[in-house]
């Protein structure tokens, strides 16, 4: 940014200066709040400080030129309209400090509520309260605790003792048994132990109460648990976060005032309906926490029926205008409601579809924005498998099914033995009173979360919703006792280590393992549940979002099938061809035996009899497969792997010889392949004697292969049938290669195919750097191309993917040198470049050839938008996958920008 513009730089924004699509700038919570205040909404005054004054602080430690007087001008604006100044003695306003990044982080950044109380302003407040003494001293304590905690690092568990203490002296359980000469003497402990830790007394002054909470949310950004988060959530790290100075409001004025959150619909299953919590006496912080018990919303409309019929009266305006499932944050003051929050609400993978199939039947949004809401990685969530529960399985304990899936696993209790356990490879639950942020690594590490306090809304809810991780919170038979590792329900000990089983769609906890069974989508998918005739609202939502993905893409589906019983699979879920046939198995089993015939033929008579017995074994295999999927294309790519790979290891044949030898047992052709696999042996096998080149130099190989295919095609035409093989040489580098293996084949296709009408096209991988960049000329001599990006990454970033995932990749990922492993989503940039610049090259040279991918990325959400932006034809992936790449190429073909998710 030039310095001149600095000066007069807008970094604050007042409430009604913002609107919703500002999330970038004022934070999702900023840009929400100002669109409810423009909505009329009742909102407390207040202003935003947006995320570019965040970014320019962490640039440079300190806060920008400019920031400290706009602050300055809109606190002046806030008190004249509030007709109180900040932290005055005799009638104060106070505020919160709020952060609110551009991506919700629940529970990751700070908030400091009631900025602006002092010694002498706790008066004030007490008299603006109607005298109201222990509400006065109750939020000033507030105000020393979460200022120390969190704006001076002071260790929240010595104001907790201190709290504990003050009740024991009380000889009460209940905060609210303590009254204000207790919490006046609290205050004065709070600021010892605020002293003894920081070296200097509370501020007193309420400016700089506010400076320091503005600067504490600032460097909250780069809190470790916030960096964490955002990794596993694949937030950028360089957002910043808004900050947001809201008027207090109170919901701990006494019975007529309360705090609760609220969602427009289910977030777990998406039913319609009013969900939510509410606790009476309470600031909003205590039902986050999941502290105290809360209420069901319902029970408003007895506590305070006006307060609750104007809530649903906002809730209704807030879906409509937001047409999608909205949070709410709100707190009632002595019968009057404020509005604290609301945002597009977080939800299971289950609950998106269900709600972006309602919302289109209730007229709010099309069939196009239904599809854009969705996306891959939920649809594959939906087919993890569920429990499979028969009367064995009695539940211990249900709590709420606050994330669904069904996970298995050792019970642990702490967040640190979650990571140990996972990383020796092993399922674990992790099991915890509640949660909160410093457990995430844990909650990350573990297969699910078990909690025995709070609800949908619970730290622990809401993040493992936000992983797709499985959890079931307030299981509140559970007695969990974290420091002897252990928990009891109903009779039974369990320990550290033993197995549970929890379900996080009913929220039942079990004892053991449980069996699982295919989900219902699954079952769909395989055509054993109609969903014309299921009432169950996931199967129809899924049905109608994916007949409509399949009318709108343009980029075919195929699958990576090596037998018949996975193309049958793959066409079940909507495959329409297979992008790679292997034919390596070809050569494994019992046909090893024929390979090393092979490998150790000293003649072309005994070479020829090797290929000749394979002849027969491939075709069978061929017209299985061509049988399965009659009528579509089948891309078989011929024998890729070095063929050392079909032999014994070095070692066992040394040992093998050695033990032959002793026993006096004729030992020749143990000694024929211990040489063959010395002679063969490579130092870079994956760039050795593979792919076209063992085509090239072992006569009769790929000819075999070539005929196998194409006696499979013919006898299926004659048979009735309809078979559209396509051969494919992998491997190839440069076009004289493909020419060479393509002369041969064609005098074999025209011999086999005589007058059966049967069609072989030949084409080739794109997996070597110099094919993409000669594409033009390789072009010329192939009919396809389909690009095979695992061996394109490898040898784009010259990396051997069996050595670099688990030595270095975890570093490249911490350094941000690729946001996510380049094996599991494009590399656009530079391996992308490569497939763009073939696809452009290749169909310059021949209009007509066609284009697809069979790496795996063919299955990767973010993957198949780029293949589609480059305009290729189709994609293939494994069967499991197809589903989920038909869902992106709809999503692709509406989206003109990238593939913004969340
Ligand atoms: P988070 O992003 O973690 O939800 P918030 O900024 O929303 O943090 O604040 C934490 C809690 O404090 C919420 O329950 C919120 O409703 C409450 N809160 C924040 N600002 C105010 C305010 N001005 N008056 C009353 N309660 C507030
Ligand atoms: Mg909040
Ligand atoms: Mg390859």
């Amino acid at each position: 940014m030039a310095a001149q513009d600095t000066v007069d730089h807008k970094y604050v924004y007042d409430f009604a200066e913002g609107n919703k699509d500002l999330k970038d700038l004022l934070g999702g919570k900023g840009a929400n709040l100002a669109e409810m205040t423009n909505l009329g909404l009742p909102v407390p005054p207040g202003f935003t400080i947006t995320t570019e004054a965040c970014k320019a602080y962490l640039a440079t430690g300190r806060e920008p030129d400019g920031l400290a007087g706009q602050i300055q001008a809109h606190l002046e604006s806030l008190e004249r309209e509030m007709g109180r100044r900040l932290g005055d003695p005799g009638d104060p306003l106070l505020v919160s400090v709020r952060s609110g990044a551009k991506f919700s982080m629940p529970g990751m950044m700070e908030t400091v509520l009631n900025v602006g109380l002092n010694d002498r302003s706790v008066v004030g407040l007490s008299a603006q309260a109607g005298g109201n003494d222990r509400f006065a001293w109750d939020s000033y304590r507030r105000l020393i605790q979460m200022f120390g905690k969190t704006v001076c690092d002071v260790p929240g568990e010595e104001f907790e003792q201190a709290l504990e203490d003050a009740k024991r002296a009380k000889g009460t359980k209940n905060d609210l048994d303590l009254d204000a000469d207790d919490l006046r003497g609290l205050v004065d402990a709070y600021k010892r132990i605020f002293a003894k830790h920081t070296g200097r007394e509370f501020p007193q002054e309420p400016r700089e109460q506010l400076d320091l909470a503005i600067r504490a949310v600032f460097e909250s950004w780069n809190a470790e648990r916030a960096v964490v988060y955002r990794r596993q959530e694949r937030i950028p790290a360089d957002l910043g976060t808004a900050v947001n100075v809201v008027t207090m409001v109170f919901g701990n004025l006494g019975p007529d005032s309360g705090t609760g959150v609220a969602f427009t619909r289910d977030p777990a299953s998406g039913a319609q309906g009013i969900y939510g919590d509410y606790l009476a006496n309470a600031q909003g912080e205590d039902v986050v926490a999941g502290i105290r018990n809360t209420v069901p919303l319902q029970e408003l409309e007895r506590i305070d029926k006006k307060s609750y019929d104007e809530l649903l009266g906002y809730m209704a305006r807030l879906e409509g205008h937001y047409k999608d499932l909205c949070d709410i944050e709100f707190t009632i003051e002595r019968g009057k409601l404020w509005m604290l929050q609301t945002r597009v609400g977080k939800r299971t993978a289950a609950a998106a579809f269900v709600i972006a199939a309602q919302l289109v039947d209730e007229g709010l949004i099309d069939l196009d924005e239904a599809l854009h809401r969705v996306n891959g990685a939920q649809l594959a969530q939906l087919m993890f498998p569920r429990f499979q529960l028969d009367h064995e399985f009695q539940p211990v304990a249900k709590g709420v099914g606050a994330s669904p899936g069904a996970a298995s696993g050792k019970v642990v209790f702490t967040s640190a033995r979650a990571v140990e356990l996972a990383a020796e490879g092993e399922a674990v639950i992790l099991v915890r009173r509640e949660t909160n942020p410093d457990d995430l690594n844990g909650m990350i590490a573990a297969r699910g979360i078990l909690t025995s306090r709070g609800g949908k809304t619970s730290h622990a809810a809401v993040v493992a919703r936000g992983m797709g991780k499985t959890c079931v919170a307030g299981a509140d038979e559970l007695d969990v006792d974290v420091p002897a590792k252990r928990f009891t329900v109903g009779g039974h000990t369990v320990g550290e280590g033993d197995v549970v089983s929890i379900d996080g769609t009913t929220g039942k906890v079990y004892l053991g393992e449980v069996p699982v069974t295919p989900s219902e989508v699954v079952q769909y998918f395989e055509g054993t549940l109609d969903p014309e005739r299921t009432d169950d609202a996931l199967v129809e939502a899924v049905h109608r979002i994916m007949t409509h993905a399949d009318g709108r893409r343009r980029l075919a589906v195929r699958t990576n099938a090596d037998t018949g019983a996975d193309a049958a699979r793959a066409r079940r879920f909507g495959a329409q061809g297979i992008g790679l046939c292997r034919t390596e198995h070809m050569f494994l089993g019992d046909r090893r035996e024929l390979v090393e015939r092979l490998i150790l033929a000293r003649t072309d008579d005994e070479r020829e009899a090797a290929l000749a017995a394979l002849l027969p074994l491939q075709r069978d295999d061929f017209v299985e497969i061509f049988r399965e999927m009659d009528g579509l294309p089948v891309t078989v790519r011929l024998i890729d792997p070095p063929l050392h790979e079909f032999l014994p290891p070095l070692e066992q044949l040394a040992v093998n010889v050695a033990v032959a030898q002793e026993r006096g047992e004729d030992v020749a052709r143990e000694e024929a392949l211990l040489a063959a696999v010395r002679r063969m042996h490579e130092e870079n096998p994956m760039l050795g004697l593979r792919g076209v080149r063992l085509g090239l130099v072992i006569p009769g190989l790929f000819a075999m292969q070539v005929r196998a295919i194409t006696e499979a095609a013919v006898r299926i035409t004659r048979d009735g049938g309809s078979a559209c093989p396509e051969i494919m040489v992998p491997l190839v580098g440069a076009v004289q290669e493909l020419e060479t293996v393509r002369a041969e084949a064609e005098k074999i296709i025209e011999e086999v195919v005589g007058d059966s009408g049967v069609e072989v096209l030949i084409g080739t991988m794109i997996e070597v750097p110099r094919a993409a960049l000669t594409a033009g000329q390789i072009a010329e001599a192939a009919q396809f191309f389909s690009f095979g990006t695992n061996d394109l990454t490898q040898m784009g970033w010259g990396f051997s993917r069996d050595d670099v995932e688990a030595a270095f990749f975890w570093r490249y990922l911490e350094l941000g040198i690729f946001g996510i492993s380049p094996f599991e989503s494009i590399d656009r940039e530079g391996v992308g470049r490569l497939v763009r610049i073939a696809a452009e090259e290749g169909r310059a040279a021949r209009p007509e050839l066609k284009l697809g991918v069979c790496g795996e990325h063919g299955g990767d959400p973010d993957s198949v938008h780029f293949f589609h932006e480059v305009g290729l034809d189709y994609v293939s992936c494994s069967p499991f996958r197809v589903p989920v790449a038909r869902l992106e190429a709809g999503r692709a073909a509406i989206e003109t920008t990238g593939s913004d998710s969340r």
